[in-house]
């Protein structure tokens, strides 16, 4: 999968990758680094499926591991974003256990029916 080409920082020199090909720039999708730029190998997102390298269609370069962070810190409105993201999860854990916690004494109450109806 190809990640879509960011626009370039303005006012900052490219650099070079280990390869000797230009950087690009790169987004974090992880949490500690969430939606910070870096430049990243040119290379690197060149991907092709498995099956496609096994059969020889496509040599795909080396790939290197350069990766230059141009971010460092996350913006704010994506912290703001990523602790929403934590809230919603938090609700949705507690829905869960309401729910479960509504099922486990659902399930008391027809055992203690049956009992009820056992002894009768
Ligand atoms: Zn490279």
């Amino acid at each position: 999968m190809l990640t879509p080409r960011l626009p370039l920082p303005s006012g900052v020199p490219v650099p070079m990758c280990f390869c000797g090909d230009p950087c690009k720039v790169a987004n974090s999708d992880e949490e500690e680094t969430y939606h910070q730029r870096y430049w990243m190998c040119e290379n690197y997102a060149f991907d092709p499926p498995a099956r496609v390298i096994r059969i020889g269609l496509m040599t795909p370069p080396p790939l290197c591991d350069f990766k230059q962070w141009i971010d460092t810190e996350i913006k704010e409105e994506d912290k703001k974003y990523l602790e929403l993201c934590k809230k919603w999860e938090a609700e949705r854990l507690e829905r869960l256990e309401k729910r479960r916690q509504e099922e486990a004494a659902e399930k008391e109450r027809k055992q203690e029916m049956e009992r009820r109806h056992a002894a009768a």
